[in-house]
């Protein structure tokens, strides 16, 4: 049975790009094997990852005193990787919007200080707090947020003023959803089974001026330079993610013409979703609604029971993975680029059937 899938990581990817990963599963070109099985140092995967780069410094225009690097480790390694690399005075502010930023503020504190400058936890991270630059460290290494919150479906519309403290960001659950200027950051940094391709690939989008500042002792693999010296061929990158994220990306420009047309098309399919649980008596919304995500979109219906119901029925009818992180509870439908707006109207129409039945 076709099904829509809600997860919000590993999540959906988009038909095309696995037709045609699965056309090219045995043979890959005129190489006569997969491109699993081929040598990274091989001209036909040196294309490959040149290729999924300059697709994605295409996409996000990325100005070229930027580095793309391809990683291994999720997004959870950079949260050790970043304070390895870009504390000198070891220090760095951070704003606390939910279990993402907080592990990342635990594993920076091993290093050094961290300043937390705002928090959102009062109220189970379901806003984006109001930031007072006066509370911000001038002299810190970088400042740290989460673009995008997968677990309570929140995120920033503006970017924080750090003034010549760099911006860092967790860009997991948005990179390529909707517009970013990556010259106003020092470091975005993106686990790619979201919006990217399959899990086992991190990129990180790194200004040229913050690498080979290594603290000592920093392992060798956890060392941007030598990341950036190697091409990301230090040791054998995570070859088929990569070669997948290429195809996105592909898919993205040829499907939407690059990211604005995306960005119009998730406006479209949150609101679809949003208005509905503004309207219906039964769900609603659980997010302050200026800061609501376009790709995460949690809802409860007050009752616990009535949640459960809601889950399991949908999930008979085709809607899977639609429970909340199993920290909040309720619901979460996660719609990212390759959700497409099918997927949200038959969610609203399900909603609103299961709403009169119940
Ligand atoms: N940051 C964010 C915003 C996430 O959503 C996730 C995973 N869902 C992570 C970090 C951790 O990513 P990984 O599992 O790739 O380490």
């Amino acid at each position: 049975m076709k099904v829509y899938n809600f997860s919000a990581g590993p999540s959906a990817l988009p038909v095309p790009v696995l037709e045609k990963a699965q056309k090219e599963m045995l043979n890959y070109g005129s190489a006569g094997m997969s491109v699993m099985e081929m040598s990274h140092r091989s001209k036909a995967f040196l294309e490959i990852i040149q290729a999924a780069e300059s697709g994605i410094r295409e996409l996000m225009n990325i100005p070229s005193n930027y580095k793309v690097l391809f990683l291994q480790g999720g997004a959870s390694a950079q949260f050790s990787m970043i304070p390895m690399n870009l504390y000198k005075k070891r220090k760095a502010d951070f704003v606390n919007t939910g279990q993402w930023s907080k592990k990342a503020i635990e594993e920076a504190g091993r290093y050094g200080t961290v300043n937390v400058v705002a928090s959102s936890a009062d109220k189970t991270f379901n806003y984006i707090p109001e930031l007072d630059a006066s509370k911000f460290d001038k002299d810190a290494d970088f400042f740290h947020f989460t673009m995008n919150n997968t677990i309570y479906g929140t995120r920033f519309t503006t970017l924080p003023e750090s003034g010549s403290v760099p911006l860092v960001t967790d860009m997991s659950s948005s990179i390529l959803s909707e517009t970013y200027d990556v010259s106003k950051f020092g470091l975005i940094y993106a686990g790619a089974q979201k919006n990217i391709g399959p899990a086992g690939l991190v990129i990180v989008i790194i200004r040229e001026d913050l690498v080979g500042n290594t603290l000592e002792g920093t392992p060798v693999m956890f060392d941007y330079k030598i990341h950036v010296e190697n091409e990301s061929m230090y040791n054998t990158p995570p070859t088929f993610g990569i070669y997948m994220a290429g195809l996105v990306f592909d898919w993205l420009k040829a499907e939407y013409g690059g990211i604005s047309g995306i960005q119009k098309y998730n406006e479209e399919k949150a609101a679809l979703l949003y208005d509905y649980l503004d309207e219906s008596k039964m769900f609603s919304g659980t997010v302050e609604k200026k800061d609501r995500s376009l790709m995460n979109v949690p809802f409860v219906t007050g009752n616990e029971d009535i949640d459960k119901k809601f889950i399991d029925e949908a999930k008979k009818a085709g809607f899977v993975n639609l429970a909340g992180h199993r920290s909040v509870g309720g619901m979460r439908a996660s719609i990212y680029n390759a959700m497409p707006m099918e997927g949200v109207k038959a969610l609203v129409d399900f909603m609103k059937a299961f709403e009169k039945n119940n």
